[in-house]
């Protein structure tokens, strides 16, 4: 560890595009943020809330508390003590992984100046050495590494390093960059092949190195992230009476396991850079584990929402089928996990599957996060709320996960930095090319306009107002010479009922693709229609926490009753659904039958009491997302079905 290195070689890296993840080999390419343009709708009206107000408020919060301030008491310019839990510095990296994604596509001479002023700063405080980190290693601080299990070291370096990657491939090889190549390069004395055989206890270095190497064209970043992925799993890292080695996910090596399993944001890191790894090494056994464990824990351990999670407790996953409602954690950053970890899937096979759990996963786990003014957010996500929560205060600061209502901020606030960095790139996530042409995953509002493989230019629109509406409309702008094929996914809900057309003929719906090859026109329309009628959707009976209850879906959206749509004086808590009567569209959602028991004042609520179902009504389901945009309300996801039907 006292080896001298020579400077990363600074090889010229391939042109990139300006995309979060750009694996060197896949079965599809991501485009760019500045080849997909979002023109309104749900994705685009999110993607400008981020950009009109979450970065202002993630900034203003870590400026007003200290977390910023933090880089100047290291750097040794300003006084008082460390702001913040060990690991606040990785919110100041998210979020100018936020800004840098904005600054790639937009000019904003406010946003880059601050930008500028947060590298400065942020360099300023870092080491001679490379080591960069405003909790440990200064006089009254612990001493480096010295607390791998719970210090979050490497965690913070990831998050760096990931936001040099925006910054790289947004085509600035400048100071941060330069920052994160010292930093890299100390990591890789510290724990490459001559330094200590560890890893950190919360994995994200290991995808932050792959995703470096890529960007940098360092091959050494990537061995070091090869080494930390293949050394996990042996159980080094110091267990608590509480958190064991599988809360680290260091129970069993990545390629041995069968399903995630541990604290699931670590989880769902860690399976990511397996994969970036996978890929790289052309490793087909790792890839093929990280993809038996996706498919496990979508089967078993995943909510209706795309959240994983159902344990408060250490923020895991529970066992097989471990899904309470009212207790599901679902934090939001495993969700934006889950959704990094099916992006590189998807680019690396091309399976439909990916796409669907992203799109399932964005529209609920995720949309729910952010209230709609964009000033507070959940960090768990439950899907029954029995007591109507109260309102969190603007200026202090919530418990993790306690917030009933949205909170502005957290003691420790993953989530937000996340919500505005995993925004900032959202259109990064709705189409790919290859070799054949183009594949539209997603459906928004938006303009594509990308050079394929053969030099031919693809411009095209799409019009929409899907989620809430069924009809995509395509239209091509471009004169194609030669024929490219332009591939539509279709969302496992819709693979019966979808129907697709060009220029009014009628196109085969083959399984999850509408795939037309063709030399397109200027001119060309096609439209697809997923029919999002809402209907009843039934738990797997061993999902015991919500048997004999149903949920109602539209299209891709989860809906949810909230108490705001009920009669006065009604919870959630006491409605039943009646499911003969099939759920009606509502321009809001859907209108399902109900019944409301009448309060039962008992002194022991068990017993042969027949329950009185009460008489029908109709009552009006929301996008789950949008609940608790009204004030504090109860509300449910899964409803019990009428006992007397
Ligand atoms: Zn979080």
């Amino acid at each position: 560890m006292t080896d001298t290195i020579t400077p990363s070689p600074s090889a010229p890296a391939a042109i990139q595009p300006i995309a979060p993840v750009f694996p060197s080999r896949g079965a599809l390419r991501p485009l760019g943020l500045d080849e997909v343009r979002l023109t309104g709708g749900l994705w685009g009206d999110l993607h400008q809330l981020n950009a009109d107000v979450i970065i202002e408020h993630c900034y203003g919060w870590m400026s007003r508390i200290g977390w910023i301030t933090n880089f100047d008491r290291a750097a040794g310019v300003a006084g008082g003590a460390h702001d913040g839990i060990e690991f606040v510095d990785s919110e100041v990296y998210k979020l100018l992984e936020a800004m840098a994604w904005e600054l790639g596509t937009r000019s904003d001479d406010v946003l880059e100046t601050r930008y500028k002023d947060l590298v400065q700063r942020i360099g300023a405080a870092q080491e001679a050495d490379g080591y960069l980190h405003t909790s440990f290693g200064r006089e009254s601080q612990r001493p480096r590494y010295s607390d791998l299990e719970w210090g979050h070291e490497l965690y913070c370096f990831g998050h760096l390093i990931q936001a040099a990657v925006a910054r790289l491939r947004t085509g600035h090889d400048d100071d941060l960059p330069a920052i994160a190549r010292r930093l890299a390069d100390h990591l890789y004395l510290e724990f490459g092949p001559s330094g200590r055989p560890a890893v950190c206890g919360h994995p994200e270095v290991e995808m932050a190195l792959a995703e470096f190497g890529r960007a940098t064209g360092n091959a050494r970043y990537l061995e070091l992230a090869t080494l930390l992925v293949e050394r996990r799993g042996h159980e080094q890292l110091q267990t608590t009476l509480y958190q064991g080695h599988e809360y680290f996910l260091d129970d069993l090596p990545v390629r041995d396991a069968a399903v995630l399993r541990g604290h699931a944001v670590r989880a769902l890191y860690l399976s990511s850079g397996a994969v970036d790894v996978a890929i790289e090494n052309d490793d087909d056994e790792l890839l093929a584990a990280v993809q038996t464990q996706w498919a496990n824990t979508v089967a078993r351990r995943t909510y209706i929402t795309g959240g994983m999670g159902s344990h408060h407790q250490n923020e895991e996953f529970g066992d097989d089928y471990e899904l309470p409602a009212d207790r599901a954690y679902a934090e939001t950053c495993a969700s934006i996990g889950s959704v990094m970890l099916s992006w590189r899937l998807l680019l690396r096979t091309g399976e439909p599957r990916y796409a669907d759990l992203i799109e399932r996963t964005l529209l609920n786990g995720i949309f729910v996060s952010p209230r709609e003014d964009g000033r507070a957010f959940y960090y768990a996500n439950t899907l029954h709320q029995r007591t109507a929560g109260e309102e969190e205060t603007a200026s202090g600061l919530s418990e993790r996960a306690e917030a009933t209502l949205r909170a502005p901020w957290f003691e420790v606030s993953c989530c937000p930095t996340n919500v505005s960095r995993t925004l900032a790139s959202l259109p990064g996530y709705v189409a790919t090319s290859d070799d054949a042409g183009i594949q539209l995953h997603q459906y928004t509002p938006m303009q594509l306009d990308t050079t394929l493989i053969d030099g031919q230019r693809m411009r095209l629109r799409v019009s929409t107002h899907y989620p809430f509406d069924e009809k995509v409309v395509i239209s091509i702008s471009s004169d194609l010479v030669s024929p490219i094929t332009l591939t539509l996914r279709v969302p496992a809900w819709a693979v019966d009922t979808a129907v697709a057309t060009l220029n009014g003929e009628q196109v085969a719906v083959s399984g999850a693709a509408v795939a037309i090859t063709r030399a397109f026109q200027q001119g060309d329309v096609i439209e697809l229609v997923l029919p999002i009628e809402p209907r009843f959707t039934w738990p797997h009976p061993s999902i015991d926490a919500v048997r004999g209850q149903v949920a109602v879906e539209s299209g891709p959206l989860v809906l949810a009753l909230e108490d705001v749509d009920l009669p006065d004086g009604v919870t959630v808590d006491r409605v039943t659904v009646d499911t003969s009567v099939a759920p009606t569209r509502t321009s809001s959602g859907a209108a399902v039958s109900l019944r409301v028991h009448p309060p039962q004042a008992t002194d022991w609520p068990f017993g042969a009491v027949e329950r009185s179902a009460g008489a029908p009504f109709e009552a009006d389901l929301i996008p789950y997302f949008r609940w608790a945009n009204r004030g504090p309300s109860t509300m449910r996801v899964w409803l019990p079905k009428s006992d007397d039907l």
